[in-house]
């Protein structure tokens, strides 16, 4: 790894100062630090070589003091519903996950926070193998401008939505999180309101994301709407209760008129009891929360299946019924292993990634056009979701 200071870590307001500082001190006039911000955050530009306003001998010196350290792409895999996934290399070698997932009117990108997760969660792929290590707050954000170039070159346009959905708990790497929605907000110039951090329901990180000035989103991963159930699936219940997150989430509203999201993934025979959309609707109505409802995806460590599609309607009826804004997530990408966690499984075990090789079979309950969802946008509006998907 280099120890050069790494300028796409840096905030806009810490790049101007060491820039400032460079130039300063090379003699050159005060507007090159500007230039090279407009070079890193507008042009993401992949070298200090490209930047042709620069003198050539202030280029080469840029690149002895700084590095602009992107994540190398190892995998793209490219889903028939047009979801998009990365598999990116980091500097010491680590896998983590990004997908694109275009939509009619949005192109959203789901990031990862950190290379594995320590969560544990039982349905999910990534809690599997355990945190490896955090990613610092340039891998986090470099994932945005690897992916948006990428887009760029594709005819896919400008990435309109962060969803922090990929590999991961967010607010278990506050460290590099905090930063990292500084740079995507101030520095890449994504409205806050479009970058949402998910939870499996830290309180302390929940109630600091709270203070923050800016109106970031906040999606929890609910799973259940009673304690009991949710200990089974989400292992850090038994250390953060529901009433203690929810508690938090009041604080999080509180602090601002802020959105919060519930996400639910539907298994079944687990979660997906009627009686539980009850009292999901009156925990969401309560928090004035949007819900989506997203089919379980399955993944090679467990047996379990998605709830059927008439149950996953039943359940959008009731909350529905009950006044909750809401909407069934359809999946994507399951022809590309697009579960969070997926695609480095299959890279670490030696296995050709999905979408190369041949892709999961659907489930048993799920329709021909039902692709499995892992990665959802929680804040698309029923009306955005594109024909042929449910939504309340
Ligand atoms: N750690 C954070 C963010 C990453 S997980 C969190 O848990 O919220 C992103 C989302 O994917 C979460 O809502 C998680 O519950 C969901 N997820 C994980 N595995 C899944 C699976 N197998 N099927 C469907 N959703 C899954
Ligand atoms: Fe970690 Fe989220 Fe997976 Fe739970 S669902 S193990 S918190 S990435």
């Amino acid at each position: 790894m280099t120890n050069k200071p790494d300028l796409l870590g840096m905030t806009p307001e810490e790049m101007e100062e060491a820039l400032g500082r460079h130039f300063s001190v090379r003699g050159q006039p005060r507007y090159r630090a500007e230039q090279v911000r407009r070079w890193v955050l507008d042009g993401l530009a992949p070298s200090f070589d490209v930047m042709n306003n620069l003198p050539r001998e202030e280029r080469t010196a840029l690149a002895e003091a700084f590095s602009l350290t992107e994540p190398a792409c190892t995998v793209v895999s490219r889903s028939s519903d047009g979801t998009v996934k990365h598999l990116w290399r980091l500097e010491d070698g680590e896998l983590v996950e990004s997908v694109l997932i275009p939509t009619y009117d949005r192109l959203t990108l789901c990031i990862s926070s950190q290379a594995g997760c320590a969560m544990g969660c039982t349905f999910c792929a990534t809690g599997f193998g355990g945190l490896r290590r955090n990613l610092t707050a340039g891998e986090i954000a470099s994932q945005y401008r690897a992916s948006q170039r990428w887009a760029e070159e594709e005819g896919l346009g400008r990435i309109s939505n962060v969803v922090f959905m990929g590999m991961g708990e967010p607010l278990a790497n506050r460290k590099a999180l905090f930063p990292a929605l500084t740079i995507l907000n101030q520095g890449y110039g994504l409205g806050a309101r479009r970058i949402t951090v998910s939870t499996v329901g830290l309180v302390p990180g929940i109630l600091e994301l709270a203070q923050r000035p800016e109106q970031f989103r906040l999606a929890l991963s609910l799973h259940a709407p009673e304690s009991g159930l949710r200990r089974t699936l989400v292992p850090l219940e038994d250390r953060y209760p529901l009433s203690e997150v929810v508690a938090a989430l009041r604080a999080f509203d509180a602090a601002g008129g802020k959105r919060i999201t519930l996400e639910y993934t539907l298994i079944r025979g687990v979660n997906d009891h009627l009686d539980l959309a009850g009292k999901l609707a009156e925990l969401a109505f309560d928090l004035k929360a949007f819900v989506n409802l997203i089919p379980f995806n399955p993944i090679p460590y467990q047996d379990w299946r998605p709830s059927p599609r008439d149950r996953i309607q039943a359940f959008a009826t009731i909350l529905a019924e009950r006044g909750v804004a809401m909407a069934v997530r359809e999946s994507r990408g399951r022809d590309i292993d697009a579960a969070c966690g997926q695609l480095r499984a299959s890279a670490l075990s030696g296995g050709a990634p999905a979408g190369v090789a041949s892709p999961p079979g659907p489930a048993p309950d799920a329709s021909p056009g039902d692709q499995s969802l892992a990665n959802p946008a929680p804040d698309a509006s029923p009306a955005d979701l594109p024909e042929g998907r449910e939504g309340a």
